[in-house]
């Protein structure tokens, strides 16, 4: 390819539609799923299952900084996996998409995210950053010599993501710590595969601690317009890492974000998405925001049934679905 073949100014995204319709057809998808009850709240950590499962709110944050919510988008939860998108784009931006690609990978497991077979069917490879092993291998390469100083690098990092500093949530830290064996066998077995070089148990520690971090829907969705911003918060102007990372995490969360139903969503949603236990989603629409969701009812693969029902719903009707070429006419089906 020659210099003349690139055209920087060039990229195939719009904007959202109006602030009205945004408006209406968010209180519509608030409406039409508020009394879907399907899925179970998570147990496995046993604070979530003290999460009220009637909580449903729905926030969408455009480039431009303009903000909407719906519900109780600023309800605060444990930010959980969905931590993971903005670590890996952390640690890309500290040092360089490649060599992370190298360490972690981008290919899908298969797999529940919690899999230690996973790791043994493929040599060690975490296969992607959205795994808990991925996760795991990512944390380990936060900058810093030691825990803390990688605990200082990931919370300042999610916290310029979000745009005002995050907060440990101190209760589901201690049950998550009581109760993470399975994370500290992964980043164990991570370390007999040479793929953390870090201690695994103070890795594990601050994986748990990233977890744990308090966010709001309106949070993710900031965090989310962030990268479709090209790295640059909307709300606070700080720019948090590359433009090329955005690209290069958001493929990312197109091939892995929603768990094993991630081909799935991808199908009915098109658009780059990120899941977490405790009831949260991000989902990015490159150059023009991003809508976040939470409710806490999962499906069997650990995403929000509310959440998904809505995103998808507002994916169509705003027009949003990176592969659609031209305006679908709505469907009424749920
Ligand atoms: N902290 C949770 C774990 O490691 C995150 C799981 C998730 O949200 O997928 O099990």
């Amino acid at each position: 390819m020659t210099s003349e073949d690139v055209h920087p100014d060039v990229v195939s995204t719009g904007t959202l539609p109006r602030r009205e319709l945004v408006e209406q057809l968010m209180q519509e998808a608030y409406d039409r799923y508020a009394g879907v009850d399907d899925g179970e709240v998570a147990d496995y950590i046993p604070v979530l299952a003290q999460a009220d499962p009637e909580l449903f709110g729905l926030s969408i944050v455009s480039v431009a900084g303009a903000s909407h919510s719906v519900g109780d988008a600023l309800h605060e939860f444990s930010i959980q996996s969905v931590s993971k998108a903005f670590v890996f784009a952390l640690v890309c931006d500290a040092l360089g998409p490649e060599s992370v690609l190298d360490a972690v990978g981008v290919n899908n497991t298969g797999l529940p995210f919690n899999s230690v077979m996973a790791l043994e069917l493929n040599g060690g490879s975490p296969m992607n950053p959205l795994v808990n092993a991925g996760a795991l291998t990512t944390t380990s390469l936060a900058l810093g010599e030691t825990a803390d100083e990688k605990w200082a690098f990931v919370h300042a990092g999610l916290s310029a993501f979000a745009g005002h500093p995050l907060v440990l949530d101190d209760k589901v830290y201690a049950s998550e710590a009581a109760h993470n064996r399975r994370n500290q066998a992964i980043a164990r077995l991570l370390e007999s595969y040479g793929r953390i070089v870090h201690d695994p148990l103070e890795v594990t520690d601050v994986y748990t601690r990233q977890c744990s971090l308090r966010v709001s829907a309106k949070d993710l969705a900031v965090m989310g317009a962030t990268l479709a911003d090209g790295g640059v918060n909307p709300i606070t102007g700080e720019r948090v890492v590359d433009p090329a990372v955005c690209r290069y995490v958001l493929a990312a969360l197109a091939t892995s974000g929603l768990y094993e139903r991630s081909g799935e969503w991808l199908f009915s949603i098109g658009l780059p998405g990120k899941s977490g236990v405790s009831g949260g989603i991000v989902t990015v629409v490159p150059g023009k925001g991003s809508l976040a969701t939470f409710s806490p009812r999962l499906d069997a693969a650990g995403n929000s049934v509310r959440g998904g029902l809505a995103t998808r719903f507002l994916s169509g009707a705003l027009g949003l679905n990176l592969f659609a070429s031209r305006p679908e006419p709505r469907t009424d089906s749920r």
